[in-house]
């Protein structure tokens, strides 16, 4: 049975400018330091992966962008490729976000060319999935899940699959308050894990870290990360207060 080093992301979203950025990473790196058992990611606006590279020079804190377009470099107005991220200084990129499903359209198609690119520039992906509240209460709820998580994983070989980060964030209990219980939480992580199972191998399955997001707080971590198939927590609004982000991390 693989061993999964637990992770911790932090998505800023559009927040932070660079001298906020500093603060926020100059405090978090002295409240968490000489933890080694797990992983800590942050990623800030790409305006600020410049500076957040400098001051976590020397740190284990790794950073992640929040989007990357699929063509290595082109005529793409606005856009930002893996090797620019690569450059600055970026481990980790998140793709798939509920918001960019949802105000930029982004769609499964899209979500897989990302991943693969993600992959081509040494990057990780973290791939986002989740359910709207208007598909879980038609009982939908799995079979989005399935179709995000196959859809944005079209065409990658088993070992591809086994290095990337999938975060299950529940689109109702994103930036609301509301969290998925752990039960809850651990019903759709397994099943995310078998959909893995089924589309490679149960050892690769049991190889992917599966990040839960949606309201992760100080308070509800240690539930959450309690659970079989919980590798760790995507953070948005609590990562960007030293205080909680540091509990987060510190989860029992
Ligand atoms: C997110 O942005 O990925 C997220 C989970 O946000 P929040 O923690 O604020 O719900």
């Amino acid at each position: 049975m693989a061993v999964r080093r637990p992770l911790i992301a932090g998505n800023w979203k559009m927040y932070c400018t660079r001298p906020a950025a500093e603060q926020l990473l100059t405090a978090l790196k002295v409240q968490i330091s000489g933890l080694t058992d797990r992983e800590v990611v942050v990623a800030p606006p790409f305006t600020a992966l410049e500076t957040a590279a400098r001051v976590l020079a020397g740190s284990s804190i790794r950073l992640a962008a929040q989007n990357l377009h699929w063509e290595p470099q082109g005529a793409f107005t606005g856009e930002v490729s893996g090797p620019m991220l690569k450059e600055l200084g970026c481990s980790y990129v998140i793709i798939g976000h509920s918001e960019r499903r949802q105000y930029c359209a982004e769609i499964d198609e899209q979500v897989a060319r990302k991943v693969k690119a993600a992959q081509r520039d040494g990057l990780v992906p973290i791939l986002c999935v989740g359910e709207t509240l208007e598909e879980r209460e038609r009982g939908d709820m799995l079979t989005v899940i399935r179709r995000q998580t196959q859809g944005g994983l079209q065409g990658q070989e088993k070992a591809a699959i086994a290095a990337l980060v999938i975060a299950y964030e529940p689109v109702w209990a994103i930036g609301t308050g509301r969290t998925a219980t752990p039960d809850q939480a651990q019903e759709v992580h397994a099943a995310i894990r078998a959909t893995l199972a089924a589309i490679t191998d149960q050892d690769t399955a049991d190889a992917v870290r599966i990040l839960y997001g949606g309201s992760v707080k100080a308070d509800n971590v240690d539930g959450l990360m309690a659970q079989a198939d919980i590798d760790g927590a995507l953070v948005g609004g609590a990562s960007l207060q030293v205080e909680s982000f540091a509990r987060i991390v510190q989860f029992r």
